[in-house]
């Protein structure tokens, strides 16, 4: 199965790393791509050297210059071809997804169709980016704001979304006249690469030019070359909230702009008016889905007390439901986490919680087979300990009780993060209360729907360690491009701003 998708998307045993446009190489080491499930390897990389990343970056800022001067609707014209080729590969692509991350593979080619959603929503918006035309304090003058594109644009990329986040900057950084260089994550080279090809060759089809660069690396050895490089004004950076401190440091350094989407630590609120069978499928979602290896995965479930017991048991119950397995199989739910060293962070973090006073309601350890899997964990937890305000990148639930409304969006907000949280209710006083500027400090907030599954045409980021970044929908298309404001006189005279007299002249 695995050789003859590999072989449908371009792929081989051994897969060159680097890529410029459609031109493809890597004279680095050799990176070895596993499947979590197995624990197996699918295929090699060949990498990228500091060579070729400084001849790499050299071409995309030429690229860039040949890419701004194509109109934005045309740009966008190459975006929908782009979107076209995702549509005709997007069950191996999604395959592909869940073969080198792990995630079931509904959930694979759900990823894949968050591109073509993507793809689509650049495809109108490269027909509507503008800037506004603002009214001047001086006579015969026009003032107004006009978008220009950045140039190139660092697009790194975390794990567990290996083709989606690549797809929220490029789609919208290519639209609006940017050249993309692609540093995916080194356990997903082969979903960047299998990307990379289609999306190269639709460009090469349509008669554009490249805007498209990637460069695959094993570890960490190149990767600050872009953070350091003038020619590359936008960092956009997924990943976890440690590292991502460190990358806007450093791009900060030299007054770079950073793009951040960091980790999270999101809450459900449930209070006693909620519908519990709403309740219990979006936190199975939530908290399960993915491994719990998204960064809106629900982490925590803060209940109102009088419900908590039926809700801890229901989802006790449909936990135990959960069919854990291969993540290509039919049926299966649960995939395994991406490595061993999540395997024993998840295992840690349950072994605290429970020294920090939490009841271990089921789940907890790894499973006795190939690959890195888990048993999803429930735990029931006194109040918000060290642990809970951690970031544990898997499928662990703590569960803490509340008794007052107030209460329940301290506890949603007294963490670090702030990506994105959830209420249930059928009050609307709750609803509005947790929505309002003293409720939820999360950059997303939902009602009756769950922390995590977010749609494309909404701005997508979060607050505090979260990053600020937003990507995706609304106007996150300005963080792709300089905003300039101009001003033409077309009178006969020179009047100044605050009506300021500087010298003979008539005013
Ligand atoms: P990670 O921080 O370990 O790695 C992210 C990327 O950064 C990888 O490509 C990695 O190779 C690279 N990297 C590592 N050290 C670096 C350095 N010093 N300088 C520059 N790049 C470096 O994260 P991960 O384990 O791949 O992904 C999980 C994390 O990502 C979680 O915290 C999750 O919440 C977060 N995440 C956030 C979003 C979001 O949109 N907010 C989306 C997906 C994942």
């Amino acid at each position: 199965m695995s050789l003859d998708l590999l072989a449908r998307l371009g792929l081989a045993s051994q897969n060159p790393g680097v890529w410029l446009g459609d031109r493809a190489t890597g004279s680095g080491p050799a990176l070895l791509s596993f499947n979590p499930a197995t624990g197996e390897p699918i295929a090699e990389v060949q990498t990228g050297t500091a060579d070729e990343l400084a001849h790499l970056l050299g071409e995309a800022a030429a690229a860039a210059a040949a890419w701004q001067a194509v109109p934005a609707p045309r740009r966008g014209e190459a975006v929908r071809l782009i979107g076209e080729a995702l549509r005709r590969h997007r069950d191996d692509l999604g395959s592909l997804v869940s073969l080198e991350m792990g995630k079931i593979r509904a959930e694979g080619i759900g990823e894949v169709q968050e591109m073509i959603d993507i793809a689509d929503y650049a495809v109108g918006l490269s027909r509507m980016i503008g800037g506004r035309t603002l009214p001047s304090e001086r006579p015969d003058h026009r003032m107004f704001e006009q978008w220009h594109p950045l140039g190139v644009v660092a697009v790194i990329t975390a794990f567990n979304f290996p083709v989606a986040v690549w797809a929220w900057n490029a789609c919208l950084a290519a639209i609006c006249g940017d050249v993309t260089v692609w540093r995916p994550s080194p356990h997903a080279p082969l979903c960047a690469i299998a990307v990379q090809r289609l999306v190269n060759a639709a460009l090469a089809g349509g008669g554009f030019p490249p805007a498209f660069y990637l460069f695959c690396e094993a570890g960490t050895e190149h990767v600050g070359r872009l953070l350091d490089d003038r020619r590359v004004p936008l960092v956009s950076f997924t990943g976890s909230t440690p590292v991502g401190r460190q990358v806007a440091a450093r791009v900060a350094g030299r007054l770079g702009r950073t793009l951040l989407e960091l980790g999270g630590n999101n809450a459900v609120v449930v209070d006693a008016t909620a519908d519990l069978d709403l309740v219990e499928r979006a936190v199975l979602f939530g908290a399960v889905g993915t491994a719990g290896q998204r960064c809106t995965s629900t982490r925590r479930l803060l209940v109102e007390r009088s419900v908590a017991d039926a809700l801890v048991e229901r989802l006790a119950a449909a936990y135990a439901q959960v069919p854990i397995g291969d993540p290509l199989a039919p049926g299966t739910l649960l995939g395994p986490l991406i490595d061993a060293a999540a395997v024993a962070r998840f295992e840690a973090a349950v072994s605290a919680a429970r020294a920090q006073g939490g009841l271990l309601v089921c789940g907890g350890g790894g499973l006795p087979r190939a690959g890195h899997f888990v048993r999803p964990a429930i735990l029931r937890m006194p109040a918000q300990t060290p642990v809970v305000r951690e970031e544990t990148f898997g499928p662990i639930l703590y569960v803490i009780p509340w008794d007052t409304l107030d209460e329940a969006i301290t506890l949603q907000n007294e963490v670090a993060h702030g990506l994105s949280s959830a209420i249930f209710t059928r009050d609307l006083e709750a609803a509005e209360r947790f929505l309002a500027a003293t409720g939820s400090d999360c950059g997303i907030a939902n009602v009756n729907l769950g922390t995590s599954g977010a749609e494309i045409g909404g701005a997508f980021g979060g607050e505090k360690d979260t990053g600020g970044g937003r990507e995706a929908g609304s106007d996150s298309w300005k963080a792709y491009m300089r905003r300039q404001t101009c001003t033409i006189n077309h009178g006969r005279t020179l009047p100044l701003a605050q009506g300021i007299t500087f010298g003979a002249g008539p005013a």
